[in-house]
């Protein structure tokens, strides 16, 4: 069973042929970092152009990496939500036009249910249930996945998003965009204690027990960097690169372990951009390893946009028959748990 599935939900043109749901055979990424890294994040109008450059380009990329052809695809998977609309619509046109032309089915997919899909293929041996937290550019959420097509949102972040925290700092610290992979390795250098930022929500009960807030977080070093600079006080950019990092870290891991108690699940995923932060990664394993938890997280590739792990996402609902019609639509806000964009 082969899926084609396409991703243009931010600044990553992205197709892949995955077959029977786990197994990789072309994962193509084009990104536009170097287009908007001068203007210091994404700049909507110029994605969607250069979505529409690339996307024809990296089908036929993929297609002949995988050795396959159109015709031998079985159903196609496009990312129709939450994202920049201009963005998504190049893809969910694109999969549309092939859909059509093909008669193959149509799946539209969610992209935070895709992250999360991601570890499928990292780890083949994995299946629900698991609580997964979900952290990227946009997004920060706790999800209980009882099953491949029974997701339930446990909480999310009432502001910013913690990948979002980590390009905003990075940019005042003059990190170029994304920021946090370089927060992240400024931060093997300093002093995690150095500066006592704050850990907003740390609850363990109430309405706010899986709910998070960065934006405070993002105040509070700015405020600290903008003292220093007015009494022209030297600062360690690693120590308040650690700082940062570890008041971000403490709150989601310590939401996860409350997650992972309050589901009785004995897996933890992680997805997203910020999946890939070291610092989270060796902090979450080894207190869930305390707890006997198991803790999966893919590799750097798979935690940023591709279109790979939408294929995955792409597969489960196919077995379940979630197709979507032309109608299809792209859906900025797209909520978790609702599959299928077509089922809105
Ligand atoms: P969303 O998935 O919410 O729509 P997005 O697709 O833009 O947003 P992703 O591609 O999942 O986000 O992730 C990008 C984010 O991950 C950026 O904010 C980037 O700074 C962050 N990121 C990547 N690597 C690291 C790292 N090592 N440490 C911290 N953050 C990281
Ligand atoms: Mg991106
Ligand atoms: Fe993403």
């Amino acid at each position: 069973k082969l899926i084609l599935a396409l991703e243009t939900s931010c600044d990553e043109t992205s197709a892949a042929v995955v077959a029977g749901g786990r197994t990789i055979l072309a994962n193509i990424i084009s990104s536009q970092v170097p287009t908007h890294q001068k203007f210091g994040g994404v700049v909507p109008e110029i994605a969607s152009r250069k979505h529409i450059e690339n996307v024809i380009p990296v089908v036929d990329q993929a297609l002949a990496e995988a050795g396959t052809i159109l015709a031998d695809i079985e159903a196609i998977g496009v990312t129709c939500g939450p994202g920049l609309v201009g963005a998504l619509l190049v893809g969910v046109a694109t999969a549309k036009a092939l859909a059509f032309a093909l008669n193959k089915p149509l799946i539209g997919v969610n992209h935070l249910e895709g992250h999360i899909f991601a570890n499928f293929l990292a780890h083949r041996d994995l299946e629900p249930p698991f609580v997964a937290l979900v952290v990227s550019g946009g997004h920060t959420s706790l999800v209980y996945l009882k099953d491949y097509n029974d997701l339930v949102l446990l909480g999310q972040t009432r502001d910013d998003a913690a990948g979002e925290a980590f390009d905003k700092i990075a940019r005042v610290m003059n990190f170029p965009y994304p920021g946090g992979p370089h927060i992240d390795n400024a931060a093997k250098q300093g002093n995690p204690a150095a500066i006592p930022f704050p850990r907003a929500f740390a609850v363990q009960e109430g309405e706010n027990k899986f709910a998070f807030s960065f934006s405070g977080l993002k105040s509070a070093v700015l405020n600290y960097l903008n003292n220093a600079a007015q009494r022209g006080e030297p600062v360690s950019i690693p120590d308040v690169a650690a700082s940062f990092q570890a008041a971000v870290v403490d709150v989601l891991v310590m939401k996860t372990l409350a997650a992972a108690q309050h589901t009785g699940v004995e897996q933890l995923v992680l997805a997203g951009g910020v999946a890939a932060n070291s610092s989270l990664k060796a902090t979450l394993a080894s207190q869930a390893g305390e707890q006997g938890l198991k803790l999966f997280y893919p590799p750097p590739v798979l935690c940023t946009d591709n279109a790979a792990m939408i294929a995955c996402r792409a597969y489960y609902q196919h077995l379940a028959g979630d197709y979507a019609d032309l109608n299809l639509n792209a859906i900025p806000s797209l909520k978790f748990g609702r599959i299928g964009c077509g089922q809105q």
